[in-house]
């Protein structure tokens, strides 16, 4: 089968062929009809030896959906033909994080080999892919797995970061959601939908995302600049921001982030942008602030997810590739051209 497969740190993915693999025991075999782009991977591509908690080889891919396959002997309660979704931060599977469905903090994730699907395990940029276990696999029902996929992530992630701040979500709080991509797109659209009397303010460098962010319904986008700041402010009564979800991680927006937060608000960091920010007293953070870094999300919220998704109240905008074509996807999504999200079909 065809696998787009990180060789070795340092080194450009390649599209080759592998064995197709056998499940064993409690594992399904999936073949894959979908595997969004993440700009994670780009961050794994580019890192360096010892830059990643895991090592190459493996097949990239760690936002997947398809049809089971085949299934181990031991699996019970999923069975050949069935659409799936892939919950992707696979842990050890028996910490009492893991057995209450959050993976995504497992207790001996620093023992781990591995952070999940396409993260030093192989993951969906395949005809095929191996499952651990059945307990990963979310059924999709009639949902096009062009918009399951992305969902397991992009979408995942800022439902996470939303609900560990459910609290200061309040009625006609104001809200900011820096960077508009394959996450922030989503992340609009989660919080219209959970808190409708929200103020969303979105931000971006880039026209085309500022446009998806208004037709995901944020009430005001505004470009990256030195008055960005100011713009913030102003949309907020003066007070600043209550809530500011950082969907890129730089210097320059986590500096942002921190000049536009109210007093007593909260600062979510999502993006791996590698910025820095000092948490001092006193410093750049307002009294009474609170920051914290969200790691995709729980078994139990991509149920939350998906389920939103088959109303119809989330919608990925998607840019859709062959899988022969992960080159060229991953070369758009490095120069900043996608809209939403690239995904992979296999051809
Ligand atoms: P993306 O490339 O699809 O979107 C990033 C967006 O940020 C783009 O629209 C880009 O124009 C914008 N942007 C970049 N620099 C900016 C700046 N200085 N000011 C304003 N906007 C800026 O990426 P994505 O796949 O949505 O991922 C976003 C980030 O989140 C990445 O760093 C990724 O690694 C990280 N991530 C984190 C988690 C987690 O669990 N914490 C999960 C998935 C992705
Ligand atoms: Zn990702
Ligand atoms: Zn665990």
């Amino acid at each position: 089968m065809r696998a787009l497969r990180l060789p070795d740190w340092g080194l450009p993915p390649v599209l080759t062929d592998v064995d197709r693999p056998t499940p064993r025991d409690g594992e399904v075999l999936l073949r894959v009809e979908a595997a969004g782009l993440c700009h994670s991977d780009l961050h794994v591509i580019d890192a360096s030896p010892g830059g990643m908690p895991f090592r190459p080889p493996f097949t990239l891919g760690h936002e997947i959906a398809g049809r089971v396959a085949a299934v181990g002997p031991a699996v019970a309660g999923i069975a050949p033909g069935d659409r799936v979704a892939v919950y992707g931060p696979w842990g050890c599977g028996e910490c009492r994080r893991c057995s209450a469905g959050r993976d995504n903090y497992c207790d001996r994730r620093s023992e781990l080999p591995w952070a999940g699907a396409g993260l030093g395990l192989d993951g969906g940029m395949a005809e095929y892919v191996l499952v651990p276990s059945a307990r990963h696999l979310e059924p999709i029902g009639e949902l096009d797995p062009v918009q399951a996929a992305p969902l397991t992530d992009a979408g995942l992630t800022p439902y996470h970061a939303i609900q560990k701040c459910r609290p200061a979500l309040l009625e006609g709080s104001t809200v900011a959601v820096i960077g508009v991509g394959g996450l922030g797109h989503l992340a609009i659209q989660i919080l219209r939908t959970l808190t409708p009397s929200l103020f969303v303010l979105a931000v971006d460098v880039r026209e085309e995302a500022l446009a998806l962010a208004d037709r995901c319904g944020a009430h005001l986008s505004t470009r990256m600049s030195a008055d960005t700041g100011r713009v913030l402010r102003d949309a907020s009564g003066g007070y600043g921001v209550d809530v500011v979800l950082d969907f890129a991680g730089t210097e320059s927006t986590l500096d942002l982030s921190a000049r536009s937060l109210r007093a007593d608000g909260e600062l979510v960091v999502v993006g791996s942008g590698g910025g820095r920010l000092s948490v001092r007293k006193p410093g750049p953070l307002p009294q009474g602030g609170r920051i914290s870094l969200p790691f995709w999300g729980t078994r139990p919220e991509l149920t939350e997810v998906i389920s939103l998704a088959r109303s119809g109240a989330l919608r990925v905008e998607v840019e859709r590739f062959p899988l022969s074509a992960a080159g060229e996807a991953l070369a758009r999504l490095r120069a900043g051209q996608l809209k939403g999200r690239a995904v992979l079909v296999p051809d």
